[in-house]
């Protein structure tokens, strides 16, 4: 064995290796800093609300890899579980009884919902429900609403928020037209026309990737009453809400409830997890049952059942009114803070969701949410807090995801810092 090379941890310095060697330096772009400037943080270790870089600098952290840490980086009963999950073996291609846990976890929670299929990301799960809801329909066409998204499929990165909306792009070279030319899209916060050759609608219930952007009074309502009326199957794109917002997800939260619900982050408790589910009828219609085909080698993968079951358990209902108190502290606290400083910016939180807008009113659709994230207020605001200690998403249209592991203290620390970054606007 030859000595292994002196490590030269730095940031910068893994941020040059890796751009040699991963596009952009990236497995995701967002984490890419394009839209803020300068160079990322790279994670050496993570444990309850603090991320620590390979410079050994601590941040209150608040990315919580885009939602699925909601206990906290590193949570024991998650660490243990899937530490004993891993001595049995990691993946096997036979069913497991951890999956059936999870499904009646799941399905117990939410009503309308009595079966779901597992998969490994919320790409998977929305790509795997829009044919779900084609095979059901005998229908093409999709309406998606601008500044939603449903992950990386070809048929719905058009007019997508998060990363696609940070690089400027209304869709993605690669997808052919033929690939879109079934998806419809529609503003967000209107009723679209949903006419026979609709076979879903898809939208988030609550709109997380534009910033955080709520459904207007009547709108989800409306827009199950449209797709009853045109005969076209609702899908709620729950990959950030699901199991989040609360107990029961968006269509608790809303009490409307949509015929085909996608699941991710949170359910995999930091592993690579989403699902797909409806009712019995519906779901019948997928492979071995019915004729839609849908397969994964590593779906219902047994370290990520058993870290998605541990995240799980631990979602009570005192635990959400718990995560609720945490970003009210945080949201209230931040919109204090700016408003003292009189700095156009709002804070919209929606049970335990928070955004961030530097603009005087809330957005409430895609167009006014990128006017807002373009101002060129964001990366000055993230930077300021980044030399603080403080890490947000890198980039305007992403959420800010406070976990159960922030405490006082940390929020606290992070409200100070706000009211320090705002001073220098
Ligand atoms: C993150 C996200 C997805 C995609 O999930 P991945 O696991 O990144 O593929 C889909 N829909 C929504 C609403 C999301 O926030």
């Amino acid at each position: 064995m030859t000595e292994p090379r002196t490590r030269v941890v730095s940031n910068e310095s893994l941020f040059d290796r890796a751009q040699a060697v991963i596009p952009g330096g990236v497995n995701s772009p967002v984490r890419a800093f394009g839209s803020v400037g300068g160079t990322p943080y790279f994670v050496a270790r993570a444990e309850g609300p603090f991320v620590f870089d390979v410079e050994g600098r601590r941040y209150i952290d608040y990315v919580q890899s885009y939602g699925p840490s909601i206990l906290g980086h590193a949570h024991p009963a998650i660490i243990a579980a899937v530490t004993d999950a891993a001595t049995g073996g990691t993946s096997y291609g036979a069913p497991t009884e951890n999956e059936v846990l999870i499904a009646e976890e799941m399905t117990s929670r939410v009503e309308g919902l009595d079966k779901i299929r597992l998969v490994s990301s919320g790409t998977e799960a929305t790509m795997s429900a829009i044919r779900l809801a084609r095979g059901t329909t005998g229908r093409d066409r999709i309406i998606k609403f601008a500044g939603n998204y449903h992950g990386h499929s070809d048929s719905l990165l058009v007019a997508g928020g998060s990363g696609i909306a940070q690089q400027g792009l209304v869709g993605s070279e690669g997808v052919t037209a033929g690939a879109v030319a079934d998806t419809i899209v529609a503003p967000y916060n209107q009723i679209p026309e949903i006419d026979d050759t609709v076979a879903v609608v898809c939208i988030e219930p609550i709109a997380a990737n534009m910033g955080l952007i709520g459904p207007a009074p009547g709108f989800l309502e409306g827009l199950r009453a449209a797709c009853d009326d045109a005969g076209a199957l609702l899908m709620f794109d729950e990959v950030i809400t699901g199991f989040r917002l609360c107990r029961g997800g968006a269509a608790e939260f809303f009490g409307v409830q949509p015929d085909i619900w996608c699941f991710g982050k949170v359910i995999g408790g930091g592993l690579p997890m989403g699902a797909f589910g409806a009712s019995h009828e519906i779901m019948g219609n997928l492979a071995p049952l019915g004729g839609v085909y849908q397969a994964g080698t590593l779906s219902g993968n047994p370290l990520a059942t058993a870290a998605g079951l541990a995240a799980m358990l631990h979602l009570t209902v005192d635990a959400y009114a718990q995560l609720t108190a945490i970003a009210t502290r945080l949201g209230d606290g931040m919109q204090a803070a700016f408003d003292k400083a009189g700095v156009d910016a709002v804070v919209p939180r929606i049970g335990p969701l928070l955004g961030l807008f530097f603009t005087a009113e809330a957005p409430t659709e895609f167009e006014s949410a990128k006017a807002a994230a373009d101002n060129g207020v964001y990366p000055r605001f993230f930077h300021g807090m980044l030399e603080r200690g403080v890490a947000l998403a890198p980039g305007a249209y992403e959420a800010i995801f406070p976990s159960l592991a922030h405490t006082d203290a940390e929020i606290d620390a992070t409200i100070d810092a706000v009211t320090e970054v705002v001073a220098t606007l």
